[in-house]
């Protein structure tokens, strides 16, 4: 018998997609089908797998905004199109870049995202949106005679017997069939035509009343957070019953985690710790919130700290990629197991605020799982089946203070240049802190400039793969450029042979050679180590790997200590680099295969491990 083949990452979200209502009279947004205020029933909202929706806020409204005009002939058009007070929810989809479903009384407007090319925010109405735009006259939009369209379809000016459009290339209009059978959105292109994007059956705008707050929406759901709060304070008391570890809350400074703060609390009784990584990536909002959010609570805050680990690291590794993920084996996963270890040595119970809904690794995750790379932690997530629109309404209901950032226009918070960030969401980080943007910006330049890259590689924001996939590529080919180039980012080392001796050369100009080395050469015993000028020798080891790997560890060391927490006899202590104590070390090895430099640099980001998911 065939083995069934694996769910591809789509299905696996397709799988566990979560269902969104709206309630006709009282014009909210609902996540069971019965609304908690007139206690009606409610119609089905259709929007994308996994359909994790969540309320747009001040700053995604801005944006959502300046799409609009941006897409609109007039500005007046706007309130017109999306008046103000109105509940807007957004849902993330599957684009190139950053994209979201904008739904408006139910129903899908349209998707804004980050055109990548042209390297701003757009909007393209769609469904219900165009229906709008159309019944209100708003321009650009487009009446044609014709008896079908279809996608692809390119429509003459001669065909528009109503409308306006403004013929600039890449523009998006609103488009309907004189004969009320199809609507359709469509591109401007060269020769003044149109060309069909998408096309469906012809439908009217539902135009539903009222304009209710979110508190009115919480009531709507209060029956389902009751439930769901329910059942993850029984699953926490669960756990602690089962497993008698000491409790920790991994609060990361995000909405997750401060909903799992504050069901913690109802479970136990108490305040439990939080336990806070600064990854040295934090955004300086993330990093006074959780201090001020510690002090409020008045609960003890477990401060893990990176330090410069991820600069100190560039130099070494080159610019992270999604699929080169140094940066979490030395920001995140090392300082967490450090704190813990320090702080609990018998072990710990961490409570984690992560959701199925948030990607298709995680629709899959256990609720409770051990990571190798924290040992002795056993960690879990209360909120699992929450989407983000519950932790929302929990937030409001429970009267939490959320990270600003969210009302500045931030959905994920975290290390603000994270490789698995889209561009769309960089502007939101070059906007509010240009300052650090540009350093990031300056050092991706003379990176690529050093390595000749092409100039797409800043500008698309290609550093954010080894090998960029398929949709990347071409949107790279459409600007005419053929993508090869060396996928090696680390710092590079030659080895020779020379006399029977391995020599292993390196960058001119170092400091401190020959101390850094000399103090971890005692991890390889009886080997005869030399230092000159752009050179160190080695006298009686055959093995090539070590040599580097001691090169690289002594001359490149960021400080991480994964090789001071991992050595069985406490034989290494690092202070800006490892010194090795010759008595107590017995030559395992254990610390050059703990190190994130020797893991990814010398075995190359092919065979780099998997990195298990972030704790924070
Ligand atoms: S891990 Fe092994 S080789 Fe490394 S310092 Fe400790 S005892 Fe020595
Ligand atoms: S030598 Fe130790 S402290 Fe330095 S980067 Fe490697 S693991 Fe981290
Ligand atoms: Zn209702």
């Amino acid at each position: 018998m065939r083995p069934t083949p694996k769910p591809s990452p789509i299905e696996r979200l397709k799988a566990i997609s979560a269902r969104l209502y709206w309630c006709p009279r009282c014009n909210v947004p609902l996540l069971e089908k019965k609304c908690g205020i007139c206690k009606g029933d409610a119609i089905t909202v259709r929007v994308t797998p996994p359909g994790d929706v969540r309320p747009a806020f001040t700053g995604d409204l801005k944006r959502l905004r300046k799409a609009l005009s941006d897409y609109f002939v007039d500005d007046s058009c706007i309130e017109k199109f999306l008046p103000r007070r109105k509940i807007v929810l957004l849902n993330k989809i599957q684009y190139p870049d950053a994209a979201d479903e904008v739904i408006v009384d139910g129903q899908v407007l349209g998707h804004l995202f980050y055109d990548l090319l042209k390297g701003r925010w757009r909007f393209k109405p769609l469904y219900a949106g165009v229906a709008l735009i159309l019944e209100e006259r708003l321009p650009p939009f487009a009446v044609v005679d014709l008896p079908t369209i279809t996608r692809n379809y390119e429509i003459k000016r001669s065909r528009i017997v109503k409308g306006e459009v403004v013929w600039e290339k890449g523009r998006f209009v609103a488009v309907e069939l004189k004969n009320h059978t199809m609507q359709a959105v469509a591109e401007v292109i060269r020769g003044k035509r149109l060309r069909v994007v998408k096309a469906w059956p012809w439908r009217r705008y539902l135009r539903l009343r009222g304009t209710p707050s979110w508190v009115d929406v919480v009531k709507a759901n209060a029956h389902r957070i009751k439930r769901l709060e329910k059942e993850s304070v029984d699953f926490i008391r669960k756990l602690v019953s089962e497993y008698r570890l000491p409790l920790i809350v991994s609060f990361s400074g995000g909405k997750d985690s401060l909903v799992t703060y504050r069901l913690a609390v109802k479970a136990l009784g108490s305040k439990p710790p939080l336990l806070f990584n600064d990854t040295g990536l934090e955004l300086p909002e993330t990093v006074n919130y959780v201090k001020r959010f510690a002090r409020c609570e008045n609960t003890h805050l477990i401060l893990a700290d990176a330090g410069d680990a991820f600069w100190r690291g560039l130099k070494a590794l080159g610019p992270p990629a999604r699929d080169y993920r140094w940066c979490c084996k030395v920001s995140k996963l090392t300082p967490i197991a450090i704190a813990i270890k320090k702080k609990f040595p018998q072990g710990a119970l961490s409570l984690v605020g992560q959701r199925k809904y948030e990607s298709a690794l995680r629709a899959v995750s256990p609720r409770v799982w051990r990571n190798p790379w924290i040992p002795g932690t056993v960690s879990a997530t209360p909120i699992q089946d929450w989407t983000a629109l519950d932790v929302w309404l929990y937030i409001m209901r429970e009267r939490l203070p959320p990270n600003p950032l969210y009302y500045m226009g931030f959905d994920r918070l975290g290390c603000w240049l994270c490789p698995a960030s889209e561009m769309g969401e960089f502007e939101t980080v070059k906007e509010v802190h240009p300052e650090l943007w540009s350093v990031w910006e300056r050092f991706l330049e003379r990176f690529s400039e050093s390595r000749g890259y092409p100039s797409v590689w800043v500008r698309l924001g290609l550093w954010r793969w080894l090998r960029p996939p398929g949709d990347i590529k071409r949107l790279a080919e459409r600007l005419g450029e053929v993508l090869l180039y060396d996928e090696k980012r680390s710092v590079s080392l030659t080895t020779k042979r020379e006399d029977g001796e391995m020599v292993v050369e390196v960058p001119v100009g170092l400091k401190e050679v020959e101390k850094r080395v000399l103090s971890l050469a005692p991890i390889i015993k009886d080997v005869d180590v030399t230092v000159e000028e752009g050179r160190i020798r080695f006298k009686g080891l055959t093995n090539e790997s070590v040599a580097r790997a001691l090169v690289l560890r002594s001359l490149f060391c960021v400080g991480c200590k994964a090789c001071e927490a991992k050595c069985p006899l406490g034989a290494i202590k690092v202070k800006d680099y490892p010194k090795v104590d010759p008595i107590k070390c017995n030559a395992c090895l254990t610390c050059n295969s703990a190190c994130p430099l020797v893991v990814f640099s010398l075995r190359g980001a092919r065979r780099a491990p998997k990195l298990p998911r972030d704790e924070t």
